[in-house]
């Protein structure tokens, strides 16, 4: 694609980058087929090619306008469409620039803008967990699109017994929403990592992985918590006292890979968070050598599951193969079905931003899962979790929580 950057884009460092992955793409489309907001509404302005064009108008001079801030709002994110993409066009870091430079020049009505504060405000406060509880009791008279957004309680079980005593330690995240919304699932990777000789520290100092805010128009506060978190963790891994950041929840997980990426511009810490990067695994890839003895030590077998690859998991951190590998050795009977590279419409708060296009979505991907008639539904990310839960019977949870109960249950 040629481009004409404007004087203002021309040198300044997101505007090389911008122009770098413009000059990628080659209009063929190929994207179209594989992207979510496209196959639900049909208008090439919610495509990839269509939403890089319009990122293109911006960074030559076009003033953008309210509907070029709802065409990028309509984006997942998912970035099924750089898996899909044979020119290597790297859309989610474009569609980050794009959105940060019409978020400059587009004021949003005021109640978009309320909502984005209240949930910036809610989801990091820690009081979130009381409201979420609180949510819970009076789940039962809540309408049913409230209803859906909270998640029944189930118990998180023991934590394992001096965790310390393992030579082997790792880090998790810290102040997450996840432990508020569904604390089974930290409780039980803190018990499958014990089974397997690893204990599981957390970082003072350390919190939200900064997605809440990338993604509501806050990049600079997103940036830092990244700095943030760099700080709390890098010491512990570079001295040795743990050996990575272990991540249950693959939305926080691809948001940490990304942080060199976030933060190349600055001075200091672009290089602390790139020398933080190879210390940050998913649960699926810190448990796969481990594997065999995970196994063996299970007391039955996990059973008939459909496994939901998070986008987050499959196109942003490329682990899909990796974690399918690990759940069949581990002997999860993982039913097959179609449309697996779809986003389920969760994508962090869009279910919230967007609610028309996330359920239709979600309701989408549930029915081609339940062609397979699954006991139940695993995933790997709580926001996912936690969405389709709120349109099935079926149980969905965390694969680790599964594997806990195969272990101990
Ligand atoms: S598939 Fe890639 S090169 Fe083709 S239109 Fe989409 S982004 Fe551009
Ligand atoms: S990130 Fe997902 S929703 Fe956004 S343009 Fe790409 S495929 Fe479509």
């Amino acid at each position: 694609m040629q481009t004409q950057l404007a004087d203002w884009a021309r040198d300044t460092d997101v505007g090389r980058e911008a122009d770098e992955i413009l000059r990628r793409c080659v209009h063929c489309g190929f994207c179209l087929a594989t992207c979510p907001t496209y196959q639900i509404l049909g208008d090439e302005l919610d495509s990839p090619r269509g939403r890089i064009y319009q990122i293109k108008q911006v960074l030559e001079g076009a003033q953008p306008t309210y509907v070029t801030q709802q065409h990028l709002d309509r984006c997942l994110t998912c970035r099924n469409c750089e898996t899909t993409c044979p020119s290597g066009v790297e859309y989610g870091k474009l569609v980050d620039i794009g959105r940060q430079l019409v978020s400059d020049r587009v004021e949003r009505p005021w109640n978009q803008r309320l909502l984005r504060v209240v949930l910036r405000r809610l989801l990091m406060s820690p009081a979130f967990g009381t409201l979420y509880r609180i949510g819970r009791w009076v789940r039962p008279v809540l309408p049913a699109m409230l209803k859906a957004k909270i998640a029944a309680a189930r118990p998180a079980g023991p934590l394992p017994d001096q965790p310390g005593r393992h030579a082997r330690q790792v880090l998790m995240l810290a102040n997450c929403v996840q432990p508020a919304m569904l604390p089974s699932i930290d409780f039980a990777t803190q018990r499958v990592l014990d089974a397997v000789g690893v204990g599981t520290r957390f970082a003072a100092r350390s919190g939200c992985c900064g997605a809440i805010n990338f993604h509501l128009d806050a990049q600079e506060a997103a940036r830092d918590q990244m700095r943030a978190n760099v700080d709390a963790w890098l010491p512990l891994l570079e001295s040795g006292q743990v050996e990575a950041v272990v991540v249950n929840a693959s939305g926080c997980g691809g948001m940490i890979k990304d942080y060199a990426h976030h933060l190349q511009y600055d001075p200091v810490y672009a290089e602390r968070a790139a020398r933080l990067m190879p210390y940050v695994k998913d649960i699926a890839e810190f448990l796969a050598p481990l594997a065999a003895d995970v196994r063996a030590k299970m007391r039955r077998a996990p059973g008939r599951c459909a496994f939901h690859p998070p986008c987050t998991l499959q196109h942003w951190q490329g682990l899909r193969p990796l974690t399918e590998r690990l759940l069949t050795e581990l002997g999860f009977d993982l039913q097959a079905f179609g449309e697996s590279h779809l986003c389920c419409g969760s994508a962090g708060t869009y279910s919230i931003t967007q609610p028309a296009l996330s359920v239709s979505l979600r309701d989408r991907k549930l029915q081609a899962i339940q062609t397979t008639l699954p006991d139940t539904i695993v995933s790997s990310n709580v926001g996912c979790i936690c969405h389709l839960q709120g349109g099935t019977q079926t149980p969905v949870r965390h694969w680790i929580e599964t594997v806990d109960e195969a272990l101990h249950g």
